[in-house]
């Protein structure tokens, strides 16, 4: 396997603001991302596969590619940032309509106990689901694409808003890059 690259953001570290800091992105990206990168390439190097060395790298591997998605699904604050197209006939058919998703998706990200993830996943017949990771990778469902992703852990939101994740939640929707996940919707599934 090749090593993995470092992504840079797709927007200005304080593009995301209010929402999410400038001060947050810069640690987010560079310090926690960066790190899982490195580990995660670090561990690929070691030719002795042992359990041990799987878990590092996976944790590492996923960490890194958790970050990936979850940064790159976010733009520019904006108001009534709601769903078009694909994805809202999708969240529609699924949940009935995207208030519902939106409670459960905010329902999901606020019970990560410890450090997770809150996802939006697809199967190959667009059918979605929302579920939460452990960690970066445990809880994962095989043939499932996230489709969009929120980092919940502590480093994520902290500084912003401190223990008040419900507000960090509930803005996080402000700054949801559908088209990004239409994109994804689109792409990725249909070549499931
Ligand atoms: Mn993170």
């Amino acid at each position: 396997m090749n090593k993995i690259n470092i992504i840079p953001l797709p927007y200005k570290y304080e593009e995301l603001e209010p929402v999410i800091s400038r001060q947050i992105m810069e640690l987010h990206h560079d310090k926690h991302y960066v790190a899982y990168v490195n580990a995660a390439n670090a561990a690929m190097e070691k030719t002795d596969k042992n359990r041990e060395i799987m878990r590092d790298f996976s944790f590492n591997y996923n960490g890194a590619k958790m970050h990936e998605i979850f940064f790159d699904g976010m733009r520019k604050v904006r108001e009534n940032n709601l769903p078009e197209g694909k994805i809202l006939t999708e969240i529609e058919r699924n949940f009935g309509s995207f208030e519902n998703f939106k409670k459960e998706f905010s329902g999901a990200a606020g019970s990560v106990e410890g450090s997770g993830w809150a996802v939006l996943w697809g199967d190959s017949e667009k059918n979605l689901f929302v579920g939460q990771l452990e960690k970066h990778n445990l809880l994962g469902l095989n043939g499932l694409v996230p489709l969009l992703v929120l980092d919940v852990w502590e480093h994520a939101y902290y500084l912003d808003y401190l223990n008040d994740r419900k507000q960090y939640v509930e803005k996080f929707f402000g700054i949801i890059n559908w088209d990004k996940v239409n994109e994804k919707l689109n792409g990725k599934l249909e070549s499931c």
